[in-house]
């Protein structure tokens, strides 16, 4: 253990009471109908950092009672987009204002390091600022090529109430990717952070108060998947539901949602490969590696959990990222030199430590790593920088999200054995390739099945790049300008404008 760089209990400490998270409904913030809440333990620190109301089926109701009432009586639908876009700019501000705590209590429910939190915040500011520039830029078609008589437009028009479920591994990023996204385009929204994640959700409730929102224009309902998140996705007062999480619950999702035929957009799992040739600048791509797997102690649906190894480099690769492994500061997320902080949960844990048991058994190996973390002082859960090699593509460890800091290591001979292999998955997220080709990086771009493709880089985004997935990884687009129109319907005017149309019938 005393190989790996661990950070021991820093000096920042936790709070003495925990955060009193309610549900923000019709611009007011209230508990439970039934009294009833639930508490947030640190995954990190394993003391009690949040107490939060637990929704039921009343609270879902009139969270959603006052959206659809909200945007029936278009209190915001109906003003202009720069006074969307000016309110939006001033919460993105307040984010900035409040970044220290937004991150601090991030930090205390998801067990994420506070330097990489820190950075979240200031990327989700962006976010907001970015969504405000096109709520002033939205707009739809005109056709003035359709003969005399006629003229076309096409009208874009906000899709009505959204339920917006998010997850635990970023959680104010998340719904920064999508709120902003559905405010801009004039809807309003019910929203469900993960019951281990509720504070920062809580947090923007306020910073969205105080910006001026209309009241019922975001509601937030606090609670568990059932039955807060089965709701929010049954109603039929709800137009659309964006939801971000496993594959598993998204598909019970897209059924729930059948019933009324709503609108569903998903953000799934991914089982993301990074390949690497031989003629690659090897420095930086083990670099990127070893950050695409331990990034949020790989708890993230972009982890890059599994490479793609040239079979002439895969020795020597392996070795490097083994070495470098060993140096990435494991430990208390609140050290601002942490870089991967604590498991979310200890059922998590268990979950992760299985996949790599079960590869052991398999036949794999595992040159570092495969077990629990003990970090001195504290009381949570870590798991170790983990390398698995020798893995046959058809095993769980090679095909299934693991979501922790594991990585599983295959080789490849040719181009199209290692296409073969990126391709030979239910998930289609994102996927990288490292080669001081072009033509190999172009290539591989084209014939890769994900939503987005890396070339010698990895996990880079930016506020203008639609981010999503093919295959079991989620349908519909976040970011860019396909994040708004994700939240807009099209209708079609066609206007009669000239007089030369002969009878249908003669008179
Ligand atoms: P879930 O998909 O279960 O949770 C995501 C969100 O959906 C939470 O707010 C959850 O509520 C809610 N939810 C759960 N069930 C329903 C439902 N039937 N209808 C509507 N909403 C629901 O993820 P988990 O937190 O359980 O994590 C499980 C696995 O999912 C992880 O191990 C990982 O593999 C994957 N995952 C992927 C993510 C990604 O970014 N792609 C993010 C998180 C997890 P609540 O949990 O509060 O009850």
């Amino acid at each position: 253990m005393s190989e790996l760089n661990v950070v021991s209990i820093s000096e920042a400490q936790i709070p003495a009471d925990p955060f009193v998270a309610r549900h923000l409904i019709d611009g007011s913030w209230r508990g439970s109908a039934d009294g009833a809440t639930f508490d947030r333990v640190s995954p990190s620190h394993g003391s009690v950092v949040t107490v939060a109301s637990r929704g039921g089926a009343q609270d879902v109701d009139a969270a959603i009672s006052a959206a659809r009432l909200a945007f029936d009586k278009g209190r915001w639908s109906k003003m202009t987009g720069k006074d969307r876009a000016t309110l939006l700019l001033k919460v993105a501000d307040l984010i900035d204002r409040e970044r220290a705590r937004i991150a601090f209590h991030e930090t205390l429910e998801s067990g994420k390091p506070i330097s990489q939190a820190k950075a979240e915040i200031e990327g989700a500011a962006d976010i907001w600022r970015y969504a405000a520039s096109l709520a002033r830029t939205l707009h739809g078609e005109s056709y003035n090529s359709l003969g005399n008589d006629f003229l076309g437009m096409v009208l874009k028009e906000p899709i009505g109430v959204v339920s917006i479920i998010t997850p635990w591994n970023f959680p104010f990023l998340i719904v920064s990717q999508k709120l902003p996204f559905a405010l801009a385009a004039g809807c309003t929204a019910v929203v469900k952070p993960s019951e281990m994640t509720p504070t920062t959700t809580v947090i923007l409730g306020e910073l969205l108060l105080e910006a001026g929102i209309p009241a019922g224009v975001v509601n937030i309902v606090l609670g568990f998947g059932d039955p807060v998140g089965t709701a929010m996705t049954a109603d039929r007062r709800v137009d659309m539901v964006t939801f971000t999480g496993s594959t598993g619950v998204g598909k019970a999702i897209v059924k729930a949602a059948s019933g009324t035929l709503k609108k569903v957009s998903l953000e799934l799992g991914g089982k993301n490969p990074q390949v690497i040739f031989p003629d690659a600048d090897l420095d930086s791509a083990v670099d990127a590696v070893v950050f695409g797997v331990y990034f949020n102690a790989g708890e993230c649906c972009n982890s890059g959990s599994r490479i793609i190894v040239h079979e002439d480099i895969a020795r020597n690769f392996v070795a490097r990222t083994v070495a470098l492994s060993r140096k990435v500061p494991f430990g208390d997320p609140l050290d601002p030199s942490t870089k991967v902080g604590a498991i979310i949960t200890p059922d998590h844990q268990a979950k992760i430590n299985a996949y790599v048991q079960d590869a052991k058994a398999s036949g794999a190996e595992v040159p570092i790593g495969g077990d629990a973390l003990d970090v001195p002082g504290l009381n949570g859960q870590f798991y170790q920088p983990t390398v698995v090699t020798n893995v046959r593509s058809d095993m769980p460890i090679a095909r299934e999200e693991v979501f922790g800091p594991v990585l599983s290591v295959l080789t490849f001979r040719t181009l199209d054995e290692a296409i073969d292999l990126v391709n030979d998955a239910d998930y289609g997220l994102s996927a990288g390739v490292w080669s001081e080709n072009v033509h190999t990086c172009l290539e591989f771009a084209r014939r890769a099945q994900a939503g987005t493709v890396w070339t010698n880089t990895w996990m880079d985004g930016f506020a203008e790049m639609p981010f999503g997935g093919v295959k079991e990884s989620g349908q519909g687009r976040e970011l860019g300008k396909h994040g708004l129109d994700e939240f807009l319907e099209a209708k079609t005017v066609t206007m009669r404008v000239g007089r030369t149309r002969a009878p249908w019938v003669d008179a």
